[in-house]
């Protein structure tokens, strides 16, 4: 479903955010992404949507091809869901409003359907009853749960997570994690940047570990967290579970 081939990528000469990264992804498969602050991570996201151009290397994604210019970037885009820290509402709209917009911009839906979508979504992921609020009237984590519900609207293929837990007071974070769950369960593809290795743990078929623009580690959530082969692996899970 997605697959790197040999991806380069430099902001600069001291900054290369990555390093000859070989990764490939099958349709359904879980990916969570870990890593200290500055090894690359969001970069990976970024460059599957073409957020970001590459350097150099080859990137295909549900059979496209990146670096071809003929590849229509609206239909790569509308094909991957992406959930950011900060969620990224447009704050002078409805939630409802907020959900409705793209599909019925970029798939065509009319204003019945793109409605009729929206609200199916919201109870899924339990904001039926906030339709008609502002982003700014919920809590984070409802905001978070509104941009997730808002992704799903495109009907995506792949489902990107930026730290989508990061910025939420602690008793938030689980209503969030157990939407994700829930797309899990359904069999979404989906690639995680998070330092839940609890839910990494519970959810992932793989865990990566990056620093430094490279992929360390990669494997069953279990064996790297248990068993790391790396001494930057071992380290960092040891300053996450705050354990030495
Ligand atoms: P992470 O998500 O793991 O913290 P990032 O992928 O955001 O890492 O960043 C990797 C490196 O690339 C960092 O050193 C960061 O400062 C740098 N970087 C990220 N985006 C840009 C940019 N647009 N221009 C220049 N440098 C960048
Ligand atoms: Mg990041």
């Amino acid at each position: 479903m997605i697959k790197f081939i040999n991806v380069y990528k430099a902001f600069n000469d001291q900054c290369i955010p990555l390093k000859n990264i070989n990764l490939e992804i099958s349709k359904g498969e879980v990916v969570v992404v870990c890593g200290p602050s500055g090894a690359g991570k969001s970069t990976l996201l970024r460059v599957i949507n073409k957020l970001e151009p590459i350097d150099d290397g080859e990137i295909i994604v549900d059979g496209m091809h990146l670096s071809d210019p003929k590849t229509n970037l609206t239909k790569l885009r509308a094909e991957i869901g992406v959930v950011f820290q900060h969620f990224n509402l447009y704050p002078h709209k409805t939630v409802l409003k907020n959900i409705t917009l793209a599909p019925r911009k970029v798939r065509g839906l009319s204003r019945k359907q793109a409605r009729e979508k929206a609200v199916q979504l919201l109870e899924r992921v339990g904001l039926a009853h906030k339709r008609d609020a502002f982003p700014i009237q919920l809590s984070g984590g409802e905001q978070q749960r509104v941009a997730i519900a808002r992704s799903l609207a495109m009907e995506p293929k792949i489902m990107l997570f930026d730290e989508p837990t990061s910025a939420l007071d602690p008793e938030l974070i689980s209503e969030v994690l157990e939407v994700m769950i829930s797309l899990v369960k359904e069999g979404m593809t989906m690639v995680i940047i998070t330092h839940e290795l609890a839910f990494a743990q519970k959810v992932a078929d793989r865990l990566i570990f990056m620093d430094n623009g490279e992929i360390l580690e990669v494997g069953k959530p279990a064996d790297i967290l248990v068993n790391p082969q790396h001494a930057r692996t071992r380290e960092f899970v040891s300053k996450i579970l705050h354990v030495h």
